[in-house]
């Protein structure tokens, strides 16, 4: 590489005694290890903060006397000791899970296809939802030992950092992030050279370098098209996630799927599953057609081998959500290309064909639904509403037997579980909770819990989501981005003794992030009680180029810049993975209103439920599946009506009745000691019920026994 990325924190000298910290600090293991964590932290806590925990880029900024010094601490090359004994028993993998259940799959292993991935705030290569997904998929996948490699986008721009206007609208600014701080190697071919693909997009020639991110035992493979060989045209293909038109789109997804597969090609790398995390990659299935169909398959036979060994997960009921190209761009694109998968122009682009693009449009759901024999939704109800919005492509199928399956999505409980909670879990729980956390039997101890130390505990949490808060409002304020007037609106005066509501996602009209603003009297009469006051966090993005999104979040903005609601309503600038730690640790009820039945799943009130969080929430998506009627409050949405007003009105009558009713009297009912006793009751259900299920312990088992090694058990032998 001309461009030695890891140069900043490698010319740092590291005094020998502590020469493996480097190892650590590039093997994101460390971010959902405490002993990694502390590790670090320890060297110099107040930089730990400015980095925003980020290992690569405090190794390259510490003083080096600081790190000489602790070389000479005892105690501290104990501990340094002690989590590289952790690390190296981990990743040795002799008792993992994947290994006792699934030990007799010969040479098994699983390309995991995805447009982002969600890591760790200093790879900012994810969006939302479905890159957090992808992320907390590859941890899960390596701590059961699942034989699964990542590709993907390393996109020198990463997705926008949103900036809110003194007149209350998001501007969206891109900056290239610092490579030379991110815990990122130039891939390696096996004969050592820096890993680089060529790929055809139509007449574009387009170069790429592969960068590595290890994942635990899970490599992660990034293609890169800002390399100086590219026209400035192809340089900026991957320059931000989904930044450009539908030209730059196709030719992303191109360039993923297809040059996906040609780069584990160069690797070396053999997979027997092919697995598309949406269907953003659903290319790499005509790739390998057109391999075996060169390589003297018929196109049928070809067809069917990639078909048996093809896993895809779908991930959205909105149909906005799915990518659909018009055919001239696909002329543009795949003209020479389908000859080489043995079709004609007709027969290729009816592989993305549906009813509703009349012959006009190559749907990238469609051409994975055909190629794909393993097929996903991400909920039970999401399952149900993919199998009739497919079912088109069965006609022969009553509903109910259209084979798409679901798997309820999961979160990986060490990545977003609170330090202090799992302490407290490691107490009550075992030291090995986390390890366990698909048990049920295990998590009926929480009720064995003291609820003085629970409330207690939770009570920190709450008001370090308050100081992290308050404290970006000073930094803001101290730099300039931020008027004295706006200080307020970014929640300075919310107050840790507070029922506090959490609303933190993506814009989407769908989301309604407005609807607890229907009735502004009736809202004000809730957070201006004086004896019981409430208020609401607000956090999230609008795609930039949604307009409708973007109006939202001016009119939420414009409630929290409102002195009539008093500064019980706070919006916090630039939602992403570190601050919704924060958030889904820190409040006490997660709300979400989306509209039935267009939330898919939803991962971030499972991420709240795990840290004690109450859910509030339209039953759809998880939320149906988990609520109990006793966990938490499920809002009954008006099914079958297609009235939108009506729809909203009735959801949000509900929502008031339950927070006027009963959230609020159940928070502030207090024991002499102050504690909240049916509160803590309603907590612990939760965890009991909600934390076993929605993790993705669960979750990856599932994709294993029920996709993964099917698909493993069919691919023909001389594959
Ligand atoms: C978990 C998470 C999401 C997904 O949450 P939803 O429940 O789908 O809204 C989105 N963004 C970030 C930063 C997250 O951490």
């Amino acid at each position: 590489m001309d461009t030695p990325q890891a140069a900043d924190a490698s010319s740092q000298t590291i005094p020998s005694g502590l020469s493996r910290l480097m190892e650590l600090a590039f093997n994101l293991w460390w971010s959902w290890t405490p002993e990694a964590r502390r590790l670090f932290e320890h060297i110099d806590p107040p930089l730990w903060v400015l980095t925003h925990h980020n290992p690569v880029e405090l190794l390259a900024k510490v003083r080096p006397d600081r790190l000489m010094h602790l070389a000479e601490d005892p105690s501290y090359m104990r501990q340094y000791s002690a989590a590289l004994k952790i690390f190296d028993e981990y990743r040795q993998n002799k008792h993992s899970w994947f290994k006792t259940q699934h030990g007799d799959l010969k040479a098994p292993t699983i390309a995991y296809f995805s447009a982002e991935f969600g890591l760790h705030r200093s790879i900012p290569i994810y969006s939302g939802g479905l890159g957090i997904l992808a992320g907390d998929h590859c941890k899960e996948a390596s701590d059961l030992g699942v034989p699964l490699v990542g590709i993907g986008f390393m996109y020198p721009q990463g997705y926008f950092r949103q900036r809110i206007t003194p007149e209350g609208w998001q501007e969206a600014a891109y900056a290239p992030f610092k490579q030379a701080e991110s815990p990122i190697h130039p891939a390696l071919t096996p004969s050592g050279d820096v890993c680089r693909i060529t790929v055809e997009i139509g007449s574009r020639v387009v170069a790429a370098v592969v960068w590595k991110v290890l994942v635990g035992r899970v490599p992660l493979y990034l293609i890169d098209t800002d390399v100086p060989e590219n026209s400035p045209e192809n340089r900026a293909l991957s320059a931000r996630l989904y930044g450009g038109d539908q030209e730059m789109r196709l030719c992303q997804e191109f360039l993923l799927g297809i040059g996906g597969v040609r780069m584990l090609r160069a690797l070396g790398i053999a997979p027997t599953v092919w697995h598309a995390n949406e269907g953003h990659s659903a290319f790499l299935t005509l790739e390998r057609i057109r391999e075996l169909v060169q390589k003297g398959s018929t196109h049928a036979d070809a067809c069917e081998a990639v078909r048996q060994s093809t896993v895809f997960t779908t991930h959205t009921p909105v149909p906005a959500g799915h990518d659909v190209f018009p055919h001239h761009l696909m002329d543009r694109y795949f003209t020479g290309y389908w000859e080489q998968l043995g079709l004609s122009r007709e027969d290729f682009l009816r592989l993305g064909d549906t009813p509703e693009s009349q012959g006009q449009g190559f749907n990238m759901t469609a051409l994975a639904l055909r190629l794909a024999a393993h097929v996903n939704g991400v909920s039970r109800e999401h399952g149900q509403v993919s199998r009739e919005m497919w079912h088109h492509m069965w006609p022969g199928l009553p509903a109910e037997q259209v084979p798409i399956r679901s798997v309820t999505n999961g979160i990986h409980a060490p990545t977003w579980i609170a330090p202090e909670l799992n302490l407290l879990y490691g107490k009550h729980l075992g030291p090995e909770w986390a390890e366990k956390c698909d048990n049920t039997a295990m998590w009926q101890r929480v009720l064995d819990i003291p609820d003085q130390e629970l409330w207690a505990v939770r009570q920190t949490m709450k008001r370090k989501l308050m100081s992290f808060i308050r404290e970006r409002a000073r930094s803001g304020w101290m730099q300039g981005h931020l008027q004295a007037s706006q200080v307020i609106s970014r929640g300075t005066l919310l107050d840790p003794e507070a029922l506090t509501i959490g609303f933190a996602r993506r814009f989407a009209t769908y989301k309604r992030a407005t609807l607890l603003f229907r009735d502004l009297e009736r809202l004000k009469q809730l957070l201006h009680n004086q004896w019981r006051p409430v208020q609401l966090i607000f956090a999230g993005k609008a795609h930039p180029a949604d307009e409708p999104g973007r109006y939202f979040i001016h009119e939420v903005v414009s409630f929290c810049d409102d002195h009539k609601l008093g500064g019980h309503v706070a919006f916090i600038e630039n939602y992403d993975m570190h601050m919704a730690k924060f958030l889904v640790q820190g409040v006490d009820i997660w709300l979400n209103t989306p509209r039935f039945p267009l939330e898919a799943s939803g991962t971030s009130g499972q991420k709240a439920a795990l840290n004690g969080v109450i859910n509030l929430s339209v039953l759809d998506g998880w939320w149906k599946e988990g609520h109990n009627g006793a966990n938490g409050w499920g809002i009954e949405p008006l099914v079958g009506n297609q009235d939108i007003q009506a729809q909203d009105e009735h959801d949000a009558q509900q929502l008031y009745r339950i927070l006027e009713q009963e959230a609020v009297s159940l928070y502030y009912q207090r024991d002499l000691d102050g504690v909240p006793r049916g509160w803590l009751q309603l907590m612990k259900e939760s965890l009991r019920t909600n934390a076993p299920r929605f993790c993705t312990k669960r979750m990856v088992k599932e994709y294993v026994d029920n996709l993964y090694a099917p698909a493993m058990v069919r691919t023909p032998s001389t594959w």
